[in-house]
């Protein structure tokens, strides 16, 4: 603890208006092609003072799966929350989360139902705030965070924004353009936060939960039922500069967002797995759909990333076992209350 806090007292900004931070900002549903000067400047510009991760992936293209991976360092096949909330998945209590780990007092504030406490991603925070349905607009969950940061001890403090998810609104001709649009509120509602976390200094973590697909499959504007690249390759960026480098271009996952928010550089990973959500085979050529959702999984070969199936053993570096794997598969998800499941999953779209 002592040295974690000497360790952010070092990296501190040049006016800071109270003690070091710890911070994670996620920005649900942004591809890596929009973090960009043109998409997200205020985003962009502190990446640009950071370190970027260049090679950067997503295990799934859901939102409590892939968060339960960052405040936990495990896979979701580890961690439990396989698929969303509302899909009946929560991440189990065993794995210690980042805030847990760090030891300082701990406030999340998030935007929508599927990153909420019903997936089990609460505990341990003294202040979880986030809608009871639906999203909220970003702007209100920066400006909660900014209302709990403690102005006389060291903290660490999870904001998620949600504006770049379906349906997209403005005024763009297009769908793809309305997304671009989305993005840059999204980055518009967290630049007085990323001031402010700077103006403390310490350390700030920025990551997507994963991306979408706009126009590469035939699937429609969508995230839960693909692994494509334009869902699980995602921004990702850590403030100060690690290592004194700009760009790393090593192979990270959002696994690796516990290790980044102790100021740590995570060792390259050779192999990455993916896990399909909802597994379409029109999205996803290859899957097998069982009915299950998230039980299916699938990464993209070549390149290093790997497709996994049920039944199918896993080898490579980094994968647990095969009896690990098949202990997960035998636990049944446990159902949230069939109304609340139905009406979530409905009003984000995941539903018909
Ligand atoms: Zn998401």
């Amino acid at each position: 603890m002592l040295l974690l806090l000497a360790m952010l007292a070092c990296t501190g900004g040049s006016a800071p208006a109270g003690p070091p931070v710890v911070a994670l900002v996620t920005v649900d549903t942004w591809r890596l092609d929009h973090l960009s000067a043109a998409h997200s400047p205020h985003l962009w510009a502190l990446a640009e003072q950071g370190t970027r991760f260049t090679d950067a992936w997503s295990p799934v293209g859901l939102t409590t799966a892939a968060h339960a991976t960052m405040l936990t360092g495990a896979q979701p096949w580890e961690h439990g929350a396989r698929a969303n909330n509302h899909h009946g998945y929560a991440l189990i209590d065993g794995p210690p989360r980042i805030h847990e780990r760090l030891g300082l007092r701990a406030g999340a504030f998030v935007s929508a139902f599927p990153a909420g406490p019903e997936g089990g991603l609460d505990r341990g925070f003294e202040r979880f705030s986030g809608p009871e349905s639906g999203e909220r607009p970003g702007a209100v969950a920066v400006a909660e965070a900014l209302a709990w940061l403690p102005a006389d001890a060291s903290a660490f403090v999870w904001v998620h924004v949600y504006e770049p998810h379906g349906p997209y609104e403005g005024v763009g001709a297009t769908d793809v353009a309305r997304y671009g649009e989305e993005v840059r509120r999204a980055d518009a509602a967290l630049a007085p936060l990323l001031d402010a976390l700077v103006a403390r200094g310490g350390r700030i973590v920025v990551a997507a939960d994963h991306g979408e697909v706009l126009t590469e499959e035939g699937c429609g504007y969508q995230h839960a039922r693909s692994s494509h690249e334009a869902v699980l390759h995602v921004p990702l960026f850590t403030w100060p500069r690690l290592d004194g480098q700009a760009v790393i271009d090593d192979r990270v996952t959002l696994a690796d967002v516990p290790t980044l928010l102790e100021g740590r550089r995570p060792a390259a990973r050779p192999v990455v797995v993916g896990e399909s959500g909802e597994c379409d085979p029109g999205c996803a050529p290859g899957c097998a759909p069982s009915g299950v959702q998230g039980r299916d999984t699938v990464g993209r070969d070549g390149a290093g990333l790997v497709r996994r199936r049920p039944g199918v053993g896993r080898t490579e570096e980094g994968h647990p076992s095969e009896a690990v794997r098949a202990a997960v598969d035998a636990v049944p998800p446990v159902p949230l209350p069939g109304a609340t499941n139905t009406a979530e999953a409905k009003a984000l779209g995941y539903l018909e």
